[in-house]
């Protein structure tokens, strides 16, 4: 009967038959100890106790179950005493085996090495355990080495090599591997599936996938409900939803959380937010990954506020603690916010509950202070960091190139090729664009010439830089002289560019094609009738605004934000719907009245820049910003930083107008865009005018 159990895995009742049988007066004998200390997991160390009273110590299947329990749950030094006291003669191969694997298992690589060449003689097992051991340490040459060097090989000794090449991510190899074992007349066992199904999954080849699945009914596999999820995660991850949902929904009663959980990342994936949020809220037993899909779900379709909503109710809820993965989410979604005390919340809450941070949670540190707009706090970050990699680098000099630091993005980048980091594509992306962002011509061009072989988002970065410090016929000319077809962001630069510098037949050109290849972006339109604007060219204004009717292009709402007392206060243009929108008025109408006093006349073809509703002067005068900052200053401290998040690019006058209130109420205000940060301090802007 104990064995009985055993077999089934049912380790619980045979530990309750042998407390049965000691209430009936039997005596167990030696046969009983190897099963019972195999199923009582760390209970086990009693029953060595116990095997030693009686005298069972010799036996030789009671002494390979202690030593193979020490092995497994350690201490490891345990398992070696007792088979250091074996008799050499007495020692059988499941003994050296079991030494083996244990000290595979706690990481004793030399040790298991030893015992492999020393022992007298081996068998598949004992091979089989060197190929997982030296795939778990990552070696898989060695691995490989011993595959095949082994004299015979289970389906075990297969699947040991197949996982070896699936779990490092080496899913070539693993697919290869599988058709030579098939091609060697091999059956492959479940095991041998899930590994090359998940193996599929992972390079999301829905060709491959068919292909297996062709397979696996030709041979009339019976799927268990492992194999079944395998096959639901590799169709989720080809973008087959629909056959993922069938697998999920035919498996019933079978669905463990692994099913559920690759069910929720699937719609997740395809960013079907609603349905992944239907299977969270009837999954049972949720766990880590389960909340760590769902908040990363959210904070990658864009939803970082239900992600961060949804960390709340995780960490409210206190049945689960949050790892790095979540953490990670979370603080990338205040990044995304610019949501700076939100972001100092989370921070606190890594000390407080002692959560570590690899070099991936501290790089998503430095994104989340540099997105809120505090360098500072990102640059202790870095500095703070034991060790860096390329996207420690790439994460601040991206910084550094929003709020226009050129200098110190170019400085940061030779210190990355002095510490042996080799500046890949993102990084000289992250330096040009500094570059533009602070004018800097000459040191761009330096850069730009030092690429190897420059990608088409190097050259949009180029055509920016020259636009933007007024070379445009050399923007014009770099763009002619691409070696690719330009994209919508060189033109974009370029359009933006003869908007700064009022250039009316280039914007029509850069325009004209921005049309072809983005006709919903309203803001092209936006900004060509700006430029018409600007030139005094009512009747093409006109023109842009019937267009835009015509071909039914939305224009995208501005709103702008401002955090305080742990919410995020949203606005719009000419927004009453806050609760202290009486106060906001006020403040605006003092703020005129100081603003005009001092010498400010509102820019009236910033009225024209929202073609379609707002064409009253006074609607300039009520652009979101505007409102965000009055909010921000009844509500803060008096000379703390004020900090906005726009959705778009700031207009001429409200630029102006931060410009003077940063002067007048002695502010430095942070405005985020879409495009930069400027910083206005003292009544001048970091961006010099120019963004
Ligand atoms: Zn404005
Ligand atoms: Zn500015």
């Amino acid at each position: 009967m104990l064995r009985f159990y055993s077999h089934l895995q049912d380790h619980a009742k045979v530990v309750l038959m042998y407390e049965q049988m000691q209430g009936c007066g039997v005596r167990p004998d030696a046969f009983v100890y190897p099963i019972l200390i195999k199923s009582a997991g760390t209970g086990g160390i009693g029953f060595h106790a116990h095997v030693l009273k009686l005298g069972h110590g010799s036996d030789a299947f009671v002494r390979n179950a202690v030593i193979d329990m020490y092995a497994r749950l350690g201490p490891i030094g345990h398992a070696r005493k007792v088979f250091d006291e074996i008799p050499d003669y007495e020692r059988k191969v499941a003994d050296w085996n079991a030494m083996v694997s244990g000290y595979w298992k706690w990481e004793s690589e030399g040790q298991a090495q030893w015992l492999f060449d020393v022992m007298p003689e081996r068998n598949v097992i004992t091979w089989t355990a060197m190929v997982t051991g030296y795939a778990k340490v990552k070696d898989l040459e060695a691995a490989r080495r011993y595959f095949d060097c082994m004299p015979e090989r289970s389906v075990v000794s297969w699947n040991a090599m197949l996982s070896g090449y699936a779990q490092n991510g080496l899913a070539e190899e693993a697919l290869r591997l599988f058709d030579e074992m098939v091609n060697a007349g091999i059956e492959p066992d479940e095991t041998t599936w899930v590994t090359v199904i998940s193996a599929c999954s992972s390079r999301g080849d829905p060709c491959l996938a068919a292909s297996l699945v062709r397979t696996l009914h030709q041979k009339r596999i019976q799927l268990n409900c492992f194999v079944r999820t395998a096959l639901l995660d590799m169709y989720a991850k080809c973008g087959s939803i629909g056959a993922a949902r069938r697998i999920f929904d035919e498996l019933g009663a079978y669905r463990n959380s692994v099913t559920w959980n690759a069910m929720i990342s699937a719609y997740m994936r395809v960013g079907d937010l609603d349905s992944a949020r239907k299977l969270f809220n009837t999954m049972p037993g949720r766990n880590v990954v389960t909340w760590n899909s769902m908040i990363a779900g959210y904070a990658q379709n864009g939803q970082s506020a239900m992600a961060i909503e949804l960390f709340k109710e995780m960490i409210t809820a206190k049945k689960l603690t949050p790892d790095e993965v979540t953490m990670v989410s979370v603080i990338s979604a205040c990044g995304h916010l610019g949501a700076l005390e939100l972001g100092n919340w989370v921070v606190r809450f890594l000390t407080e509950n002692q959560i570590k941070l690899s070099i991936s949670g501290h790089n998503a540190m430095i994104f989340m202070y540099s997105r809120c707009g505090s360098m500072e706090d990102a640059k202790r970050v870095f500095q703070e960091m034991a060790t860096r990699d390329v996207v420690s680098y790439n994460t601040l000099i991206s910084g550094f190139a929003a709020h226009g630091h050129g200098v110190e993005a170019i400085n940061l980048m030779s210190t990355m090729k002095e510490g042996g980091i080799e500046p890949d594509r993102v990084t000289f992306i992250g330096v040009l664009t500094a570059c533009s962002h602070a004018g800097l011509l000459e040191e761009g061009r330096k850069v730009f010439e030092s690429i190897k072989d420059p990608a088409i988002d190097h050259y949009a970065c180029m055509v920016d830089l020259l636009g933007r410090v007024g070379e445009l016929e050399d923007a014009k000319r770099t763009m002619e002289r691409m070696p690719m077809e330009p994209h919508a962001g060189v033109y974009g630069s370029l359009l933006n560019a003869s908007r700064i510098h009022k250039q009316v037949e280039l914007g029509e050109l850069a325009a004209n094609k921005l049309f072809e290849l983005e006709p919903d972006n309203s803001g092209n339109f936006i900004l060509l009738s700006n430029i018409y604007a600007s030139a005094g060219r009512w009747k093409d204004v006109e023109r842009i605004r019937e267009a835009m009717k015509k071909g039914g292009v939305k224009k995208t709402t501005g709103w702008s934000w401002v955090e305080y007392g742990g919410k995020l206060h949203k606005f719009i243009v000419a927004d009453r719907s806050h609760e202290r929108s009486d106060d906001i008025y006020q403040l605006l109408i003092e703020l005129r009245k100081k603003m005009r006093e001092a010498g400010y006349i509102a820019d009236k073809s910033c009225v024209l820049r929202d073609v379609e509703e707002e064409e009253k002067e006074e609607i300039v005068g009520t652009h979101s910003e505007k409102l965000a900052i009055c909010y921000a200053l009844l509500v803060s401290e008096a000379g703390a930083v004020i900090r906005v998040v726009k959705n778009l690019r700031v207009c001429w006058d409200c630029h102006t107008a931060i410009k003077m209130i940063s002067k007048l109420e002695g502010r430095v205000i942070i405005v985020r865009d879409n495009n930069r940060f400027h910083c206005f301090n003292d009544g001048l802007c970091s961006c010099k005018d120019y963004w």
